[in-house]
C-alpha cells in the first residue's frame, strides 16, 4: 500500500490543528466523476486556496493505484459535516474515495477498506466505529456504495475480512459447523458479488475460522478466501460433537483400581504395585477397560471388565487381595 504523505501547511484555513485521537473511520466518495479527479487531483485541491477558504479538509484521498494523506492522524479535518464540535469531524479520520470515470473501483475499494481496517487495528477499534458521512450529518455520502445495493455491507464486510486475515489460525479453527440448506455455495469473498469456488450439501461439517459482515447479513469465513453465507442464521448452525466418545478411548486405561474406602487403600496399593495401575478415590469416574474393584461394590455405570475384591469385612478383603496376586 504506497501512501504519498503531502500535508496541508500548517496556518491554510483547512488545517484547523486540533488535537485529535480519533475513534472512528470516515467514509466518503469524492462526488467527483470527471476523468481527471483521482488522488492526486485531490491532493491538489486539498492545497489550494478555495480549499483552505471553504474550509475543507481530510486525511485521505484513495484511488485505483495510490492514496494521498494529506492531514497527520493526530489532527482533526473538515469533513464529516457536523460541526466544529462535532465527533464525525473531531474524533475521526476522514477516507474520500475516488470515483473518477475509468477508475477501477472494485481495486480502489479494496485499497480503501485494507486502509480503514489499519487504521482501526493500529487503535483496537472494533468495526462498528467504520462510518459513513451520512451518520454524522445525514449526507448521501459515500454516495457510490450507498446507491449501490448492498454495497455498504459489501464494503464493511471487505474491512472485517482485511482485519482478520492475518490473524486467522488455520490450524485452529474457532468452531464447526454443521449445513442446514440443501446446498450452500462457498464463494471467494464475503458476499455474492464473489465467484462461487464450490458447493456444500445439506449435513456436512464445516470449520468456522471467523465472522464477517453486519448481523444480520453475516457470512462465515470456512478456510482461506472461502466464505459461505450464513444470512439470519438459515444455513449453517453450530455443531456440537454427540460425544467425545473417541477422544475418551485414547486415554482409556488398561487397568485401574477403585476403593469405596480409604481402609482399603493399603491393600490397594499391594494390588497397584502388582499390576502397575493408579488407585483412583472412592467416588471418581474411573476411564480402564478392566476396574479391579478393592473393598465393596463397583461403581454404578461402569462398562468394562470387573474383577471385585470386596469381602464381608476389611480383613475378607485382605484375603482375596492376597489369593488375586498370588495367582
Ligand atoms: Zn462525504
Amino acid at each position: 500500500m504506497i501512501i504519498i504523505k503531502e500535508f496541508i501547511p500548517k496556518g491554510r484555513g483547512n488545517r484547523p490543528g486540533y488535537s485529535m485521537d480519533y475513534q472512528y473511520v470516515t467514509m466518503h466518495n469524492t462526488g467527483s466523476r470527471s476523468p481527471y479527479a483521482d488522488a492526486k487531483a485531490h491532493s491538489a485541491y486539498i492545497l489550494s486556496d478555495s480549499a483552505a477558504n471553504r474550509p475543507a479538509s481530510w486525511h485521505y484521498t484513495v484511488d485505483d493505484g495510490v492514496i494521498y494523506q494529506h492531514l497527520p492522524l493526530t489532527e482533526n479535518g473538515w469533513h464529516a459535516g457536523d460541526g466544529g464540535q462535532g465527533t464525525g469531524n473531531r474524533k475521526s479520520v476522514g477516507i474520500e474515495m475516488c470515483e473518477n470515470s475509468g477508475i477501477d473501483f472494485n481495486k480502489m475499494e479494496d485499497m480503501a477498506a485494507k486502509l480503514a481496517a489499519k487504521l482501526l487495528k493500529d487503535k483496537g477499534l472494533p468495526i462498528t466505529r467504520l462510518k459513513q458521512h451520512y451518520d454524522w450529518s445525514g449526507k448521501n455520502c459515500p454516495m457510490v456504495l450507498r446507491s449501490r445495493k448492498n454495497g455498504w455491507v459489501e464494503f464493511v464486510n471487505r474491512v472485517v475480512r482485511h482485519m482478520a486475515s492475518d490473524k486467522i489460525d488455520y490450524d485452529k479453527p474457532k468452531y464447526q459447523g454443521i449445513v442446514l440448506s440443501d446446498t450452500l455455495n462457498i464463494r471467494s469473498g464475503p458476499s455474492t458479488r464473489f465467484d462461487r469456488v464450490n458447493s456444500l450439501n445439506k449435513g456436512q461439517i464445516i470449520d468456522v475460522y471467523a465472522e464477517t459482515g453486519i448481523a444480520p447479513y453475516v457470512w462465515l469465513m470456512i478456510g482461506k478466501d472461502q466464505f459461505v453465507s450464513n444470512a439470519e442464521g438459515k444455513y449453517v448452525a453450530k455443531y456440537e460433537k454427540p460425544d467425545e466418545v473417541l477422544k475418551e478411548e485414547d486415554d482409556m486405561l488398561d487397568v485401574a483400581i477403585t476403593i469405596n474406602s480409604f481402609v482399603d487403600y493399603p491393600m490397594a496399593e499391594v494390588v497397584a504395585r502388582k499390576e502397575n495401575c493408579p488407585i483412583y478415590p472412592p467416588g471418581r469416574t474411573v476411564k480402564a477397560k478392566k476396574l479391579i474393584v478393592v473393598g465393596g461394590r463397583a461403581p454404578d455405570g461402569f462398562k468394562g471388565e470387573i474383577i471385585a475384591l470386596g469381602g464381608k469385612d476389611r480383613f475378607d478383603t485382605a484375603r482375596k487381595v492376597e489369593a488375586y496376586i498370588n495367582k
